[in-house]
């Protein structure tokens, strides 16, 4: 079972997508608890960035996010985004991916290249760890790529099968309004993602 079926009742109440200081975001684990807290969010996912080489301390980020469910009144869950390589596989440490609640995936640096971008989106649906797609759809809006009408179902059916989630991702307007309706069809499941980079930024 994917872990964010345990939460599946805050799927669009909760913040699943959050960045801190650890990366290049601008406000603590305990700066976005307090405003979630303000603003009545009952769950925050902190899925921060993360490489095979990392340039930071990844136990004292999920040490902050364990001092902080004792802190706080609210569903809090470690995560960690992670880019997609050509092949499919993940830019991340398979130890940290099996520690963090929630890992999501995105493609940020990835080849001008469609059937690899393809290949690699299909391989890493079926990856058990990950959880959710960030994002979705910013890759081709980039590129100018257009996704084919039967690749689109055949991802629709893959994120399915896999229980992977499909991001709502205001910040970025993803995934295009055509995508949430035939994904509603599946039925696919949507969470609410931001890809908050600061406090205001939630909610
Ligand atoms: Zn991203
Ligand atoms: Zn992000």
């Amino acid at each position: 079972m994917k872990a964010w079926r345990k939460y599946s009742p805050y799927l669009l109440s909760g913040e699943w997508h959050i960045h801190t200081s650890y990366t290049d975001g601008h406000n603590s684990v305990d700066e976005y608890c307090r405003r979630a807290g303000e603003l009545g969010i009952p769950l925050v996912a902190f899925t921060e960035h993360v490489r095979r080489d990392l340039n930071y301390d990844f136990h004292a980020f999920l040490d902050a996010v364990d001092r902080a469910r004792d802190e706080y009144d609210l569903i809090i869950l470690s995560g960690c985004e992670a880019k997609v390589l050509p092949g499919g596989t993940l830019d991340v440490d398979h130890d940290l991916l099996i520690q963090v609640d929630y890992p999501i995936f995105a493609f940020h640096s990835f080849p001008k290249d469609f059937d690899l971008y393809l290949d690699a989106l299909y391989a890493v649906l079926s990856n058990p760890y990950v959880n959710a797609w960030a994002h979705p759809g910013l890759f081709l809006r980039k590129t100018g790529f257009q996704m084919p009408e039967d690749e689109l179902d055949t991802i629709f059916q893959k994120l399915k099968d896999n229980d992977v989630l499909m991001e709502l991702n205001k910040k970025y307007t993803l995934p295009p309004a055509e995508w949430i309706n035939s994904g509603k069809n599946y039925p696919l499941n949507f969470v609410r993602g931001s890809d908050c980079h600061r406090v205001e930024e939630i909610g």
